[in-house]
């Protein structure tokens, strides 16, 4: 695939959302977290450290539970019908599986949409209201930007779509996202590092002095890399 990329941009896009106005009314759970031994996207951003103890099969402190992924896959079902139906939307994949074994990244696209005559690497999330009220001041979260972005460069695709719903009130805000070079570089020499560590069967260093940091303090492996 192509590293080539052209300026960061993620902006709100009107005429996309409305185009999702008459449509997502249905109930967005958030997405399943799967374990393997490759890279996902959706943990691309996280702490190396976590990446490669998923990566080895540590068994995590908690997970989510069977209805939880239940309901995941009943949400892929639902949204690819509603994608189905919306006026102005081509649908062309769900769930698409991409990889790239340079990089040891696996992961599942929720969907490849068509508007008008872009096609849209698409991914969806549910957000709680305050993390709603947040998005719509301040745009969207930098994790999943970057997530959309890999997907993007994994399956050539110059353009993005993220769409954040509101689990309280199932009102949704939209982003269309562009590539940016420099984050693909970074994705790229981050997971070459986590490949060598997964050669040499070596774990990373903590980026943190202490787990009184966000990541740690909602990471599945806290007991294992700090102790009790
Ligand atoms: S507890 Fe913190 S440092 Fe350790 S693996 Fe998790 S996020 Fe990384």
């Amino acid at each position: 695939m192509s590293e080539e990329t052209t300026e960061l941009s993620f902006v709100k896009r009107d005429d996309i959302s409305e185009t999702f106005d008459a449509n997502l009314k249905n109930h967005f759970n958030k997405l399943s977290v799967t374990f393997s031994t490759t890279f996902n996207p959706s943990h691309i951003t996280e702490c190396p450290r976590r990446i490669i103890y998923r990566c080895n099969g540590v068994k995590p402190e908690f997970s989510i539970t069977q209805r939880e992924a239940d309901a995941e896959k009943d949400l892929l079902l639902k949204l690819a019908i509603v994608f189905r139906s919306c006026k102005g939307i081509k649908f062309h994949n769900d769930n698409l599986l991409v990889s790239d074994c340079n990089y040891n990244i696996v992961g599942n696209l929720d969907f490849v949409i068509g508007i008008k005559e872009t096609l849209l690497a698409t991914k969806i999330y549910s957000v709680e209201n305050e993390m709603f009220q947040k998005i719509q001041e301040k745009g969207a979260i930098k994790k999943d930007v970057i997530e959309v972005m890999v997907y993007m460069w994994l399956i050539e695709l110059n353009d993005g779509l993220i769409v954040y719903e509101n689990r309280s009130s199932l009102d949704h805000i939209s982003f269309h996202i562009k590539p940016y070079k420099p984050i693909i570089k970074s994705v790229i020499k981050k997971c070459r590092k986590l490949v060598e560590h997964e050669m040499n069967g070596t774990i990373p260093d903590r980026p943190y002095k202490t787990k009184e940091n966000s990541e740690c303090c909602r990471c599945e492996y806290e007991v294992k890399c700090w102790g009790k």
